[in-house]
């Protein structure tokens, strides 16, 4: 579906002059009028799967990725794909850097470089964790460059998803295979 012009228009004008992330993005779009705010509104949806760290809401993000496959090329770890014709994040054998190179090259305003880095990715740590059953096994609270996994004395687990920017490397770390990361809406 083609985005409308006006839409376009502000969407630019506004991204030219602000700092933001998605949320404030979102919020940024409510002030350019009720009618458009109640469109975006209803349109934005929830995100299935992981982006590239600076993908723009969801539901732009589908209208303005095209599918072209310039960040697929740039990502000098492979982790974007491409599926169903859009840009898809899949950490499996490496962890994103933030590194930005899948930004630069995005033409088509999908990915935008004024966005908080964040790939919408959180760890959830499953009930067979190693160090939930001891005080020894704690790579993936070693590994967070965010302290974003934090044991407790009991030896369980919490996630700070307010700091867990999704880069993956927990997952990465646990060589158990005991986490897997999903979307945050
Ligand atoms: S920021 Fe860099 S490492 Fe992360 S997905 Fe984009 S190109 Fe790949
Ligand atoms: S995804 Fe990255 S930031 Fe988030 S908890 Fe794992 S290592 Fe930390």
């Amino acid at each position: 579906m083609a985005i409308d012009s006006r839409d376009e228009k502000y969407y630019k004008a506004w991204m030219t002059h602000h700092t933001v992330s998605r949320r404030g993005l979102l919020r940024g779009f409510f002030k350019a009028g009720q009618q458009t705010q109640a469109r975006i509104e209803h349109q934005d949806i929830a995100r299935q799967t992981g982006r590239p760290p600076q993908a723009i809401i969801e539901s732009l993000f589908l209208r303005l990725c095209n599918g072209c496959g310039e960040c697929v090329s740039a990502c000098p770890y492979g982790i974007i794909a491409m599926k169903e014709g859009k840009a898809e994040l899949q950490i499996e054998y490496a962890n994103c850097d933030f590194c930005h190179k899948c930004t630069d090259i995005c033409q088509t305003g999908a990915l935008e470089s004024q966005i908080v880095p964040d790939t919408g990715l959180k760890p959830v740590i499953g009930t067979s964790c190693l160090g939930r059953m001891d005080n020894f096994c704690r790579l993936c609270e070693m590994s967070c460059p965010q302290r974003a996994i934090i044991f407790d004395s009991a030896n369980q687990v919490t996630v700070d998803k307010t700091r867990c920017n999704g880069c993956g490397k927990c997952k990465l770390a646990c060589y158990h295979g005991h986490i897997s990361l999903t979307p945050l809406n």
